[in-house]
């Protein structure tokens, strides 16, 4: 996996209501979206995530934490509702909704995951990466990741 560019600046977003701010360094300027069922159950459709070094967040206590599985937490604003983060807990890394933040155009697609759970109904034009669930997991594990 090659390394994705980044952004020179801070990139800072926020909430639908401005409750939760999310400062981000480092940002990764190429967008990771994941088609699993999970994720269309929690966003609608699928969900687009960037990654970045250190995080300042402001608001915290409008966040709401939720533990989604063994190893993930999806945060979002009690307030608006506005879905923030997506946490790996085995990394700890997070990664944020794309929409929080006001972002150039031209960004590239990192790759698409899950795409076997991927609704018919809806296709993305930008040629990325795809990766299905078990290529995920078995990319993971080969990271030294568990999911038992
Ligand atoms: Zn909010
Ligand atoms: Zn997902």
């Amino acid at each position: 996996m090659s390394e994705a560019p980044r952004f020179a600046e801070p990139v800072t977003g926020r909430c639908l209501c401005g409750a939760v701010t999310i400062t981000v360094t480092a940002m990764q300027a190429e967008v990771e979206i994941c088609h699993c069922a999970m994720c269309q159950r929690w966003g609608g459709a699928f969900f687009a995530g960037l990654k970045g070094e250190s995080v300042t967040v402001t608001g915290e206590g409008a966040i709401t934490l939720y533990r989604s599985s063994e190893w993930a937490e999806r945060a979002f604003c009690g307030t608006c509702g506005s879905n923030l983060w997506y946490r790996f807990l085995p990394t700890g890394h997070r990664s944020f909704l794309a929409g929080l933040f006001d972002l150039p155009q031209g960004m590239a697609i990192e790759r698409q995951i899950f795409v076997d759970e991927k609704p018919d109904w809806y296709d993305i034009a930008q040629e990325s990466p795809m990766l299905t669930g078990a290529e995920v997991i078995a990319e993971a594990m080969a990271q030294g990741l568990s999911f038992d």
